[in-house]
């Protein structure tokens, strides 16, 4: 049965729909769901950090929920039951202008469903960041979602408008993709990468970089098939970030019956991802299961620590910052804090590393304090499993 859509003109209810609609695009939103919060005109209000550093709110929507892809996962796609309706350009400009002006947002991410063709589409998104930039003279954060299909020209033009691009990728391969999003192409999506990559050697690049989004267990893809893929993506063409949404089953979909993936397994991929990012591990170093899947149980940072005996235990008071940050509890910001303080004191006990917001649960195993380690009762035996030799 062919569903007919019924016409919606009303500027509120649009922005309630697309702002809703805007949910199955994660890409530049905040990872955790909770932060996300409606704004009193029903669009959705996200959180994000700019390339400045600050914290500000983004205005995220989609200028169009009616697409003419078939995505088996997408609440979006084609023929499914739900009002479908669209911005025109110059109506998106005034609602993201009049919620800037009432301080709602500082910023806006937008995005769209593939509506009549993508040409025609990623026109009048540009269009809407053209308008910002050049007749409403808008400083602030865009990130424009840019499509696969889009020409080198529009990339171009998107890369010069916004301060982030996104183009996503779905899935860590051409037969995964054809799996949940069977006229996407693989191919295509890469293309698109390789362009963005040449632009970047010419300096051309957007300011706050380019993003991506896989959705995470749609099809039958294993975790080391998708850090492959943004490992690769990080380390040969600069990606700034990726983003991992697990599957949720959404009704009147081809994958309505098939089971939610498991949040722990996205909230792995994100761990596994920050250790690419901020750790300055490689491929290599992640430890997967049998079945080429992280292992849900415990922390791939652990899970490292625990295989690598002959790295531990290692001495705070000299340990270098590219070593501490191996330690399992101590990131980026504790390792350059521990560095700051032991130029006026070496550490001699756990409470002046807990002083410094570090779990000495985690930490101690693996640490030397002035010589000294301190002993706290783990539960190793729970992951003897994933431990070599
Ligand atoms: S292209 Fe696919 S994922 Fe994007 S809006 Fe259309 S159906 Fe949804």
């Amino acid at each position: 049965m062919v569903y007919f859509p019924k016409k919606i003109t009303d500027i509120d209810q649009k922005v309630i729909i697309l702002g809703e609609s805007a949910q199955y695009d994660l890409c530049g939103a905040c990872a955790n769901q909770i932060e996300r919060k409606r704004n009193p005109q029903g669009g959705w209000i996200y959180p994000t950090v700019t390339p400045d550093g600050e914290r500000v709110n983004l205005l995220k929507i989609l200028l169009s929920n009616d697409c003419i892809h078939n995505c088996y996962y997408c609440g979006n796609r084609e023929g499914r039951k739900g009002d479908r309706v669209r911005f025109s350009p110059e109506e998106l400009v005034r609602i993201f202008l009049n919620m800037k002006d009432r301080g709602l947002v500082k910023g806006l991410f937008l995005s769209s469903a593939v509506d009549r063709n993508p040409f025609q589409t990623m026109d009048d998104m540009i269009k809407v960041t053209e308008l910002l930039r050049w007749k409403y003279h808008f400083r602030g954060y865009i990130h424009l979602k840019i499509f696969p299909e889009s020409t080198d020209d529009y990339i171009e033009t998107a890369i010069r408008l916004a301060t982030r691009v996104s183009i996503n990728i779905e899935a860590p391969g051409s037969d995964y993709l054809k799996s949940i999003a069977p006229q996407k192409n693989f191919n295509r999506i890469w293309n698109r990468f390789l362009y963005l990559k040449k632009l970047s050697q010419k300096g051309i690049r957007p300011r706050a970089g380019f993003t991506t989004q896989l959705v995470i267990g749609g099809g039958e893809e294993k975790d080391l098939d998708i850090m492959r893929t943004v490992s690769t993506l990080y380390h040969d063409f600069s990606m700034t970030r990726a983003y991992y949404s697990a599957f949720h089953p959404i009704i009147e979909t081809p994958l309505a019956e098939k089971q939610p993936e498991s949040t722990w397994r996205e909230h792995r991929l994100y761990q596994a991802d920050y250790l690419f990012r901020k750790y300055h591990f490689s491929l290599d170093e992640l430890i997967f299961n049998q079945n080429g899947n992280l292992p849900l149980e415990i922390d791939p940072k652990t899970l490292w620590a625990l295989n690598h005996p002959e790295v531990f235990p290692l001495e705070i008071n000299t340990a270098s910052y590219q070593e501490l940050l191996r330690i399992p509890g101590i990131g980026p910001i504790s390792a350059k804090r521990i560095i700051q303080f032991r130029q006026k004191a070496p550490f001699r006990d756990l409470s002046s590393l807990q002083n410094l917001g570090i779990r000495a649960q985690a930490t101690a195993p693996y640490i030397l304090l002035s010589g000294k380690q301190f002993r706290i009762p783990q539960q190793l035996s729970l992951f003897s499993e994933y431990i070599a030799g």
